[in-house]
């Protein structure tokens, strides 16, 4: 059986994505920028990605702009707004559990004389509410939360902080900015910037965690918000993105993000339902575990994360890997490296609890007999590892 089971770190591109990809690669190969008809089809192709990438988060098309990738969306926004806010104070707060792209960014930031706060969180990766609202001062220029962690899917409380931001705004008379790492959240839990998501100023996905291609990402910048761009140049994107646009993974990103978008319910609950299904199976049939994602509504639908205590992560990666089931230890970007996962350690998980700690994340094509084979497998994988310490 082949199980994919490392949906955080990338999805499996729609077949209609590759589809979108291959007739822009062949057939509508111009430059968007072009004035003749092959450069107008490639320009078509943008527009309609665009259109549907704002439309999946209730977003107009003109506050949508294509980036290389996650990663330089959040390194946008938060370069971005400190450059625009650097008058204003000196303060941004963010949380000790962001992706590297945001807590790199930040320290870059920090090392330019800015004032980093970063919130705490609970074992279950909740953020700490009250130390968030008594870290926002009049000197705070940006709020920078992710919507959902990588690591343990726990579902931020964007709204709540976007709601504190702006009634801080009004009382104080400041122009504190937010922004928000969606990267794991788009297309997983319900995102609106006219809804749950009003008062957000900046949000960051990525085509390669909805089952579009790599290498291709998109920044939401509030209308009216004015931030200065990261990459300068030939002012393609509305001057926000400089560089010919990568029409092959941006039309694959439009198609991926329209299927997400129009199937989110349906997709959704079949991620929901695997979720819970190897839930509940290693619950029953492994002694000596630990969950690490929250069990109750703050749970998103797409990762769990548990602790296999007295084993090792690593090990029971490739001890699974042998059977067809692709996991992972912790973030994928952090798990090249060595040391130990900053999100688990945050939460407070001791250095055996994180040694032990694997990731499973889940799409729409796991199903219920899936989670049956895969439970089976980590129960024989951990008893191995306990009976014999190693059998490397
Ligand atoms: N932010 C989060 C929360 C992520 O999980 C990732 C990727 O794993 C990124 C940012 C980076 O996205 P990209 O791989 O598109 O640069």
């Amino acid at each position: 059986m082949f199980v994919y089971l490392d949906n955080s770190a990338t999805t499996r591109p729609y077949a209609e994505t590759v589809e979108a990809m291959n007739k822009v690669l062949t057939d509508d190969f111009g430059n968007p920028s072009s004035l003749h008809t092959l450069g107008i089809a490639a320009e078509n192709h943008v527009k309609a990605a665009r259109k549907s990438c704002a439309e999946a988060m209730g977003a107009s098309e003109n506050e949508f702009f294509f980036t290389s990738c996650g990663t330089e969306s959040d390194n946008t926004a938060i370069l971005g707004a400190a450059e625009a806010g650097r008058h204003y104070g000196k303060k941004i707060i963010t949380t000790a559990v962001e992706h590297p792209a945001v807590l790199e960014t930040v320290k870059k930031l920090e090392n330019q004389g800015f004032k980093v706060e970063y919130i705490g969180v609970d074992s279950k990766c909740r953020l700490d509410m009250r130390q968030f609202k008594k870290a926002v001062t009049e000197d705070t220029i940006l709020i920078s939360v992710m919507a959902l962690n990588n690591e343990t899917g726990t579902v931020m409380p964007i709204s709540e902080i976007a709601e504190f931001k702006d009634s801080f705004n009004r009382s104080h008379g400041t122009r504190i900015l937010m922004h928000t790492d969606a990267v794991q959240a788009f297309g997983k839990i319900p995102m609106n910037v006219k809804g749950n998501l009003k008062g957000v100023d900046m949000i960051s996905v990525s085509g390669h965690k909805i089952h579009g291609p790599k290498g291709i990402g998109g920044l939401y910048v509030k209308k009216g918000l004015h931030i200065p761009a990261y990459i300068i140049g030939g002012g393609q994107e509305s001057n926000m993105r400089s560089g010919t646009e990568n029409t092959v993974g941006i039309a694959g990103m439009g198609c991926a993000a329209k299927i997400s978008h129009e199937n989110f319910d349906n997709r959704t609950r079949k991620m929901r339902d695997a979720r819970a299904a190897l839930l509940q199976g290693i619950k029953a049939e492994v002694p000596e575990i630990m969950v690490n994602s929250p069990e109750d509504d703050t749970a998103g639908p797409s990762v769990l994360n548990v602790s296999f205590l007295g084993t090792r992560g690593e090990v029971l990666l490739h001890t699974l890997e042998q059977d067809g089931i692709f996991v992972s230890t912790g973030s994928a970007c952090s798990s090249n490296k060595k040391g130990q996962s900053h999100v688990l350690g945050a939460m407070g998980l001791k250095p055996k609890e994180i040694e032990g700690a694997i990731r499973f994340s889940f799409s729409e094509f796991n199903t219920a007999e899936e989670m049956e084979y895969v439970t089976e497998k980590v129960k024989q994988a951990v008893t191995r590892f306990r009976r014999l310490g190693s059998f490397r």
